[in-house]
């Protein structure tokens, strides 16, 4: 079957692909190897150089790369605009610290002159999602083409155009043939590449299924994985919080890349004296929120995926609903073609129910009135996920108490998560393991090679 791109915001066909052959493939890893050889000399100030035209390339063509997107997977073109940025600043980042990352780390041994030195391991596969189609390779591909290591790219079926598109990014910005290579393969045509000897590691940004799949089989080949999985991100709100403040952070986390992201706030945990203050003005702010053409400037919400997408929120929201949750729309009236779904608040969540246990990927709020931090902190470890956390409150005893307990990769105090090339990201539970950017994310796929010399 062929890999097809299909419009969320109008239904269309935007372009049919020839999938790779095995024959395709086994030339790809070829060329990735002999590129890691060639390259494995080079210099740190050789790979910085090349980063640094990469961002800069990004920036040039934003507005193109941006529009590919938005056509591609619907996120408003003015999120897509500034993933296109945030690209060029994680290459800058690495051109910049790269090398300090990787320096030789000195021990005093008694064994000479001793110490651990970072050399790149190969080429890596990366099994990418759709919802940051750019971002999510960028913060994969950036430390590891720094630290030396070659690129192999299975990008979401859905998003062929943006994975071709970075490839030639990396192929203008004068990467050797080979450093970075994008498959048009389907998830079946994963593990062949993975077994492959020449393959030396795989990281995996999607859905614990996906996850658990590539893990398995690297498993069986004893290869090193990272994994960043689903999430549904405790929110908790203390009366002693700015609530204004925490009502906006909560409305943009939750309705970013229209509701699909894997840090969004998805469970609300809010006091019982906050509690329907912040109801109220959340969903004022859902009413008011620009529901629409994802092209358009104006654009705050823009449509799911696809139809599918929708099909499969839908089905969550009303199971949980026949279970006794109750639904509160946000009344707005919604575009007649494409994948639009209707935010809204859910609650009254029944613990069996999908609000409960699964992830909502779209713009759906789950609230959870609680009368303390403790209550609020035990629901929102009791959950199968523990990707990033956000807790508004000006005590400093509560904050220390949710920095220690919430089972999560992240908390946030007052403010939403976010993703920063300085700060490691990643996630505890089924929300993965590993870490990307920061010093962390270019160590992961890295010999860290002892050296004692007498
Ligand atoms: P997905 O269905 O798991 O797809 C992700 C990638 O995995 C795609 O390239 C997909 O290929 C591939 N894939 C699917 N099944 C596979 C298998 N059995 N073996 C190997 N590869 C397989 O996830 P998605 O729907 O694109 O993304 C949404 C999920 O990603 C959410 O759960 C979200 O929370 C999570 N996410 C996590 C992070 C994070 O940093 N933790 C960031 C973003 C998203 P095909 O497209 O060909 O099926």
């Amino acid at each position: 079957m062929k890999l097809q791109s299909v419009n969320p915001a109008t239904g269309g066909l935007i372009a049919e692909y020839e999938r790779h052959t095995e024959v395709d493939i086994e030339a790809a890893i070829l060329a990735a190897d002999k590129a890691f050889r060639a390259g494995r000399s080079d210099t740190p100030t050789r790979r910085a150089d090349l980063l640094t035209k990469t961002a800069g390339i990004l920036e040039t063509r934003k507005e193109e790369l941006a529009g590919l997107m938005t056509r591609e997977m619907g996120k408003p073109i003015t999120q897509a605009r500034a993933e296109i940025e945030k690209c060029a600043l994680v290459c800058r980042y690495y051109a910049d610290n790269g090398e300090a990352f990787l320096a030789d780390e000195m021990i005093e041994s008694g064994k000479g002159r001793s110490f651990v030195r970072h050399l790149p391991l190969g080429p890596i596969l990366a099994v990418m999602p759709w919802n940051y189609p750019f971002w999510q390779v960028f913060r994969f591909a950036a430390p590891n083409l720094m630290a030396g290591n070659t690129a192999l790219l299975k990008h979401a079926s859905n998003v062929t155009g943006c994975a071709l598109a970075i490839e030639d990014v990396f192929r203008e910005a004068g990467y050797p043939a080979g450093s970075f290579t994008t498959l048009k393969a389907g998830s079946d045509q994963v593990a062949g590449v993975l077994k492959d000897p020449r393959v030396r590691g795989a990281t995996l940004t999607g859905s614990e299924k996906a996850g658990s799949a590539l893990a398995g089989t690297a498993g069986g080949q004893v290869k090193k994985t990272v994994l960043e999985l689903g999430g549904s991100d405790a929110f908790i709100v203390m009366p002693s919080a700015d609530i204004g403040a925490a009502v906006d952070a909560g409305l943009a986390s939750r309705l970013k890349n229209n509701g699909q992201s894997c840090i969004a706030a998805k469970r609300f945990f809010l006091h019982a004296d906050i509690h329907d203050d912040f109801r109220e003005r959340f969903l004022t702010g859902l009413s008011e929120t620009v529901i629409g053409d994802p092209m358009d400037d104006a654009t705050g919400l823009g449509p799911l995926v696809s139809r599918d997408a929708c099909e499969m929120l839908h089905n969550q929201v009303s199971r949980t609903v026949s279970l006794g949750g109750r639904r509160i729309g946000a009344g707005q009236s919604l575009p007649e073609t494409g994948a639009f779904f209707e935010p809204a608040i859910l609650e009254d969540i029944p613990a069996a129910s999908p609000a409960a246990t699964e992830e909502l990927f779209g713009p759906v709020a789950i609230f959870y009135p609680v009368r303390s931090l403790t209550e609020a902190i035990d629901h929102a470890n009791d959950h199968r996920y523990g990707l990033g956390s956000s807790v508004w409150t000006t005590d400093e005893s509560e904050t220390e108490i949710a920095i220690n307990r919430i089972e999560a990769g992240s908390t946030y105090i007052n403010q939403m998560v976010s993703s920063d090339p300085k700060l490691p990201f990643g996630g505890v539970k089924k929300s993965g393991y590993g870490r990307e950017l920061s010093m962390d994310g270019i160590r992961e796929f890295t010999n860290r090679k002892t050296v004692a010399i007498k």
